[in-house]
């Protein structure tokens, strides 16, 4: 395919192998809500846990269409480590090697090596899309600053060492942009006795860690601040743009293992005298699931190629790629589900798990709605920007 290359093919391979043999013997443990923290290590000393940092700070410098295809190949094994490996490798890793500086990248590269766990931590209770409107606060006392907050849906939040975390360090906005916008700054705290975690029962993506974070009065010296003070927003939009092409190729790992077991399945099971894949309405079925499967594919593909060519038209695409992906994707795994009868909604099968994990996908890293709101912005010439 024009858009990839033989290198690209070659890192699919060996993540490929790595998902086959190690991340699909933990896809149901995890789903029973257990934490897979050696296989992260595994992943970080196989350099695919933080696909995109480079060699200096732990990873193997990897461009994004080499890192979509490892979340691809991991979330096709399991949906739940996908996307835990996407929020450390690129929400967290991906933006601390874009802003950080000083010790902060001592912490990168344990995070990049898998010696250690890192977080995205922006959402709290009162607000995930209206992200602007956040409360946890940093305030100057005693020539430092002191961070308290509560954050919410943290991945990985469970078990991380490392939290970048989202503070107000000025006025607060009426939210939804404007002055909210510009008193965010951007910390990068490491656990210790102020931080508290409690975890959240999720529907699917079980096992990620993920967590309720409480930041009880915790310091920070100017040098755990990321990215400049009251510069948060934009080490944020950085983080959740390029996190919608990654979160995209989540969605699309866990579509590809849908219509993979519906086309087994299809062929092995048999309905009035005939295997269900010689019926045409199944036939129809798949060959839909397969067209959508593939759009999904080329979106998230070619908006990786537009952020490795450092096109300002990435923006548009990374929230389309991310529109499209997110109901495709649940849409897939629905048509899969309902390909395999009663089987596809027992605990037994591959796809009730796949449909469990994909709905987040239509939520996570900006609903469908928000990535609506900022198309429909772009659309009619509304000021983004993508500083790359
Ligand atoms: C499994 C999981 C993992 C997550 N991991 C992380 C993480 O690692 N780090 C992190 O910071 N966050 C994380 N999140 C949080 C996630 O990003 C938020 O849940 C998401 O942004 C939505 O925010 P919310 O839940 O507060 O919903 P709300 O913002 O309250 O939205 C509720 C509904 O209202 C809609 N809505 C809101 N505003 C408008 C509007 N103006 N017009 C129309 N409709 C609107 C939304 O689209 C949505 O359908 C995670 C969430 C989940 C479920």
């Amino acid at each position: 395919m024009g858009l990839m290359s033989e290198e690209h093919e070659l890192v699919r391979r060996a993540a490929r192998e790595f998902a086959e043999s190690r991340v699909e013997a933990v896809a149901k443990s995890m789903d029973m809500d257990q934490y897979p923290r050696d296989l992260i290590r595994e992943a970080g000393r196989q350099g695919i846990l933080a696909p995109t940092v480079p060699p200096e700070h732990g990873g193997p410098g990897y461009d994004l269409r080499a890192g979509v295809v490892v979340l691809e190949e991991l979330s096709r094994a399991s949906g739940s480590f996908g996307l835990l490996v996407e929020a450390l490798g690129v929400l967290f890793a991906h933006t601390l090697n874009r802003f950080g500086a000083g010790d902060q990248m001592k912490a990168l590269e344990e995070v990049a090596r898998g010696d250690a766990v890192g977080a995205f931590a922006l959402s709290e209770p009162c607000c995930g899309s209206d992200a602007a409107a956040l409360e946890t606060r940093a305030e100057r006392r005693g020539g430092e600053w002191r961070v308290s907050g509560h954050k919410m849906w943290i991945t990985n939040g469970q078990h991380a060492d490392y939290f970048l975390v989202f503070a107000r360090t000025g006025a607060e906005g009426a939210g939804g942009g404007g002055e909210g916008r510009r008193t965010v700054t951007a910390f990068l705290l490491r656990r210790g006795k102020c931080i508290e975690t409690s975890p959240i029962d999720l529907m699917g993506v079980r096992g990620i860690g993920d967590a309720e974070v409480f930041l009880n009065d915790c310091a920070a010296g100017d040098e755990d601040v990321v990215g400049g003070v009251n510069s948060g927003w934009s080490v944020m939009n950085y983080a959740l743009y390029v996190g919608r092409t990654a979160v995209s190729a989540v969605a699309l790992g866990l579509a590809a293992r849908a219509v993979e077991e519906s086309v087994r399945w299809a062929r092995e099971r048999r309905a009035f005298g005939r295997a269900l894949i010689d019926h045409q309405a199944a036939q129809f079925k798949l060959a839909s699931m397969y067209q959508r499967l593939e759009t999904m594919r080329t979106l998230v593909y070619y908006s990786a190629y537009l952020y490795d060519s450092r096109d300002p038209y990435f923006l548009v695409m990374t929230h389309a790629a991310k529109l499209y992906s997110g109901p495709t994707a649940v849409e897939i795994a629905r048509d899969a589900v309902q390909m395999h009868g009663g089987y596809g909604y027992s605990r037994e099968s591959a796809v009730e798990r796949i449909y469990r994990d994909v709905k987040v996908m239509e939520i996570g890293e900006g609903t469908n709605e928000v990535q609506q709101m900022v198309l429909f912005k772009l659309l009619t010439g509304g000021r983004l920007r993508f500083e790359f």
